[in-house]
């Protein structure tokens, strides 16, 4: 097989950095409020409902649907051959939190809205960048 595609590592801030990095830990973080219960994303300083301040980074069970796709035939990236599937992933817990992912390990052709995923890993630099594939059986 070849090398592995290498995937551009994030520029991570005081603010986001415990999402990217909370995949070393196999887990998928995201802040929530103490007060409303609303997860955030991207990460803020405030609650985007309440405006409440009180915010913990707690973990998702990293199961989503895919919202939206596409798949891209350019090779943009060196080492990053395409085809490959670019999408919106709506998470389980707060279907209104959204990422724009990869879907991995499976045909881009068999990619469909709706379709159960699962989030897995992959370390880009300090970085680990939560990529989902099709939840099996
Ligand atoms: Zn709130």
């Amino acid at each position: 097989m070849s090398e592995s595609p290498r995937r551009i590592p994030p520029l991570l801030t005081p603010e986001n950095r415990f999402f990217w990095t909370a995949g070393a830990d196999g887990e998928l973080r995201f802040k929530r409020c103490r007060d409303c219960a609303r997860w955030i994303h991207p990460p803020a300083p405030r609650c985007r409902a309440c405006l409440g301040d009180d915010l913990e980074v707690a973990a998702v069970s990293g199961r989503a649907r895919v919202g939206g796709f596409t798949v891209n035939y350019q090779p943009w990236l060196p080492g990053f051959p395409p085809p490959y599937v670019i999408a919106i992933v709506e998470i389980e817990e707060a279907p209104y939190v959204r990422l724009t992912t990869n879907i991995v390990d499976c045909d881009p052709d068999d990619v469909h809205i709706g379709m159960p995923v699962q989030v897995r890993f992959e370390q880009a630099g300090e970085a680990w960048l939560p990529l989902f594939a099709p939840v099996q059986g």
